[in-house]
């Protein structure tokens, strides 16, 4: 019997049903399945693969997932499901137009902190200045909300871009973020993720061809999730990484407790340790410190209402919904 070889390290780059592509420190790209059939892989994870012994065809097997920093979900009618690891951020990328819904940013930005992670929005289509103007006063609340991470944590920042219009001072400004880190992009259909993604990574289309010959399925393989490497002169390659994943409208929250909400969403959340109860739900208790300070139509009160609002309902959505 041949001998196996020691397992290698890798990065997983696509995933596909029970398939993923493990990338080499090398930059050679292969397909692998987990060895358990439990086990599951999603772009990010760092594995030690293992090549087949000689005649065995060439399907890798992931002998060890690393033990992650972070996972993200996805959700649709039936199941949750993980689909990303190990990121440094999150970038929301939503437009002037088409107009967005604070309820998906919302839960967008639920994610990311759930997970610890202070994300980072940016507005695109600054040029549309009547659309643009709108939305940047809707984004209000979210300019001056400070990440979870304490009170040295930095706000979310509100990256106002122009994409097709200024596409090379939007870079400049957007590597500022970027260099160095590994960032989920999300963002509903339209807002520009396509241009954004084209004009940070121009070899986009070859390395998803390289993954998709990877994949060896001989038609088109669509994967859900992309890893890419940014090129970037200065830092040189594989430093610097987008994850792009299409999924806005269906982000996963139905592994959090109702009560990890507050924590979740850090202007409600800033107050919950003045509340009289300890388990308050911001929601009908005496005592409440939330409840007063969200914003009446009088224009006082410091929590966005529908902010409040948004909190209110995932509650409720969070309470009845099965745990996965
Ligand atoms: P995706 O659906 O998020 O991938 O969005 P695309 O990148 O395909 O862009 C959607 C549409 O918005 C396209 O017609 C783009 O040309 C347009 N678009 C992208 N960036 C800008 C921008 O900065 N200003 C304007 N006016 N249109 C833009
Ligand atoms: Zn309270």
């Amino acid at each position: 019997m041949a001998e196996r070889s020691a397992p290698a390290e890798g990065l997983v780059v696509a995933s596909y049903g029970r398939h993923c592509v493990v990338e080499t420190p090398d930059g050679q790209r292969r397909i692998c399945h987990p060895r358990g059939k439990k086990s599951q892989c999603v772009v990010g994870d760092r594995v030690l693969w293992q090549a087949p012994p000689p005649g065995q065809g060439d399907e890798g097997t992931i002998e060890k997932v690393q033990p992650r920093r972070n996972l993200f979900y996805r959700q649709d009618e039936i199941r949750t499901k993980s689909f990303a690891a190990n990121l440094d951020q999150v970038l929301i990328l939503i437009a002037a137009e088409p107009v967005f819904s604070e309820s998906q940013l919302a839960r967008a930005l639920i994610a990311a902190e759930a997970e610890r992670i202070t994300p980072l929005i940016a507005l695109n289509k600054s040029d549309l200045v009547e659309p643009f103007a709108r939305a940047w006063e809707r984004l209000l609340p979210y300019r001056h909300m400070a990440g979870s991470e304490g009170p040295d944590s930095r706000h979310y920042g509100v990256l106002p871009l122009s994409l097709a219009q200024s596409g090379e001072v939007d870079r400049a400004a957007l590597m500022r973020h970027l260099r160095g880190k590994t960032t989920l992009v999300l963002g509903p259909s339209g807002s520009g993720k396509s241009t954004l993604i084209n004009l940070l990574v121009p070899s986009a289309a070859a390395q998803t061809g390289e993954i998709s010959q990877a994949l060896n399925s001989g038609k088109h393989t669509t994967t859900s999730t992309t890893w890419y490497w940014v090129e970037d002169g200065e830092a040189g390659a594989r430093h610097t990484a987008l994850i792009d994943s299409p999924g806005f409208q269906e982000f996963g929250l139905r592994h959090l407790a109702p009560t990890d909400l507050a924590r979740c969403m850090p202007d409600i959340g800033a107050h919950a340790s003045e509340c009289k109860f300890y388990n308050c739900t911001h929601l009908h208790e005496p005592g409440c410190a939330v409840r007063p300070l969200v914003e009446s139509g009088d224009g006082a009160g410091s929590i966005s209402a529908n902010r409040y609002k948004i909190y209110s309902e995932l509650f409720a959505e969070l309470s009845e919904a099965p745990r996965y």
